[in-house]
């Protein structure tokens, strides 16, 4: 069932306080984790989120996506000023509402490459996040709705499909990308992610034009199952524990503060922001960071918050053509190219939709008209972020660096991300749509500089604050995504993965849950209890 959480707030009695699974938030990983774990139907499941019912037509119409952004459906973090970046403090958006990142994003579903999990399994010394492995989850997670192909499930509880009713630029765009080197391949996520690079249509979550998120998918059919509560408008503040055990959280509502008892795990799936800061909160994180806070230290984890990994995001758009654009505000084709041959896997891509996008500095100086069309090109950079507390208190604010552009070698890796779309959308295929190239053109190296430290934001992929490894000093969960030293708590969500993966990452986040409640259920059977271990 679903509650309010003032229900509980009402509840003096303390029966409805104890459940076996606690799982801090309804994201991607979390609804993913928690229905999974409700197929057990003797252990009692508490679900806990911070944002509100999912209800809204912003949510529920794909294409209104970029209305959720800045509302009360985002938690609108905003980011460090940032020297790389001219100074520029970029708006670093997550979804606060049923269903997460999953409920207000773009719905394109993007496994992951082949290498990226394969380094995902050897960082974690766990063979349960290896390619192979997870190429066979990912055929019972998708209800593929493609032309057949043997890499792609069909009676999943993912609806997953191709982008339907192509638009003629779409197609040109994909000759574009096959005239300027890219293989065109059958769909986006079969063999293109075991390839060096590629384009093709790409994958949606979208049915009848509705949006499928991951709770829609996953959780919402099980919300009324006798050992399934929900609770909404409910932030988790804090790890509860006894002695290095955690035995429960500590949540706030309306200012009071509440607490929940959980007899096996707690599982934080709070997204790659939120889930680093209540650990810190907890007293798990580094002790030269917590002490001076008057935290009373649990754990001594130096890579909680640390290590934040994320897409890099710019525009290059040119003036529209002849021939009409798309109105939709998402990509019906994805390219993958890496911008360095050394490389395991593609580490650029770029989507296509019609429209001007480029941020407010770069708008001013390219002053693009309404009738254009973008190249918006994703690039994962070395240079790493951190998330540090500011105080104690759940409502001040986190301090944010993204660490774009913070390595030597990141910038190159732009530039050549830029010079490659421009190659694209350059091409002859795409004539018909085009009058002038608008930005960056081509530019003198400081200029072609300037307009990206100046047109870079994210991606909103968030990732790797609290990394899977078999080294406490290194990482803050085991490849069962135990965290290190203490008993009963687990993390499941973004922040887990050791880097971003090649594309979007609800669909890796979709496989953090599914595998959390793999290892969380099989752990319980064997026995691998809290005091075991
Ligand atoms: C605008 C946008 C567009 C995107 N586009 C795409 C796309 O097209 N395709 C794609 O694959 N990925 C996309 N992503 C990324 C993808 O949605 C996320 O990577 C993914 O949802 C992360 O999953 P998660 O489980 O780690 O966290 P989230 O999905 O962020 O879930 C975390 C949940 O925890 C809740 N929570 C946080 N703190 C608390 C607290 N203290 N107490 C209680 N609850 C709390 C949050 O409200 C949220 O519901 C996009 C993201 C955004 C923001």
């Amino acid at each position: 069932m679903i509650k309010s959480s003032s229900e509980f707030l009402l509840d003096r009695t303390g029966a409805a306080n104890s459940f076996d699974y606690i799982v801090c938030g309804t994201g991607s990983s979390g609804s993913t984790l928690a229905a999974k774990l409700s197929e057990r139907g003797n252990a009692r499941i508490l679900v806990l989120e911070a944002g509100g019912d999912d209800g809204s037509d912003l949510i529920g119409d794909p294409n209104r996506w970029p209305m959720t952004l800045g509302t009360e459906l985002d938690w609108q973090f905003v980011a460090e000023p940032s020297a790389h970046l001219e100074g520029r403090a970029i708006p670093y958006s997550m979804g606060k509402v049923l269903g997460g990142g999953s409920s207000i994003n773009v719905s394109t579903w993007s496994r992951g490459h082949k290498a990226d999990w394969d380094y995902f399994a050897a960082a974690a010394e766990e063979t349960a996040w290896s390619y192979d492995s997870v190429r066979e989850l990912y055929g019972s997670v998708e209800a593929w709705g493609g032309e057949p192909d043997q890499l792609r499930g069909r009676r999943g509880t993912m609806h997953v499909q191709p982008a339907g009713n192509l638009h003629p630029f779409s197609l040109a765009v994909l000759e574009a990308a096959e005239a300027a080197g890219l293989p065109r391949f059958p769909n986006a996520n079969g063999r293109m992610m075991e390839a060096a690079q590629g384009c093709s249509v790409l994958d949606e979550t979208v049915l009848g034009g509705c949006r499928q998120s991951v709770y829609r998918a996953y959780l919402h059919p099980r919300q009324s199952q006798a050992n399934m509560t929900i609770v909404t408008n409910i932030m988790v503040s804090r790890i509860l524990f006894e002695g290095r055990r955690a035995i429960g959280v500590e949540c706030v509502v309306n200012g009071r503060v509440k607490e929940f008892h959980a007899e096996a795990d707690v599982i934080l799936c709070l997204g790659a922001i939120n889930t680093p800061r209540v650990l810190m909160q907890s007293g798990i994180g580094d002790a030269d960071h917590l002490r001076p806070l008057g935290i009373r230290m649990i754990s001594h984890l130096p890579a909680v918050g640390d290590g934040l990994h994320d897409h890099v995001c710019f525009g290059c758009v040119w003036g529209a053509g002849v021939e009409k654009l798309p109105v939709a505000p998402r990509s019906q084709i994805a390219c993958f190219w890496k911008t360095d041959e050394g490389l395991d896997s593609p580490n650029a891509y770029a989507y296509a939709k019609g429209g001007p996008t480029l941020t407010p500095e770069n708008a001013a100086r390219f002053s693009p008209p309404e009738s254009a069309w973008t190249l918006v090109v994703g690039v994962r950079l070395e240079g790493r972020g951190k998330l540090r507390l500011t105080g104690t208190d759940v409502s001040v604010p986190l301090h944010i660096e993204t660490g774009f552009l913070g390595e030597p070698g990141d910038l190159a890796r732009v530039v050549t991300a830029a010079e490659r779309a421009r190659d694209i959308g350059n091409q002859p295929a795409l004539a018909a749509f085009r009058s002038t190239e608008i930005a960056p053109g081509s530019l003198p190296p400081s200029e072609l500089e300037a307009f990206l430290r100046r047109g870079l934001g994210t991606f909103w992929h968030q990732s790797g604050t609290a990394r899977m490894g078999g080294d406490p000093a290194n990482s803050v969960v085991d490849g069962r995504l135990r965290v290190h030293g203490v008993d009963g708590l687990r993390v499941a969500d973004a922040s887990v993965l050791p880097r971003v993966t090649s594309g979007n990452t609800m669909a890796p986040c979709v496989v953090v849950g599914e595998l959390a409640a793999k290892f969380i259920l099989v752990d319980s059977l064997e026995g691998v209890g809290r005091a075991e271990r």
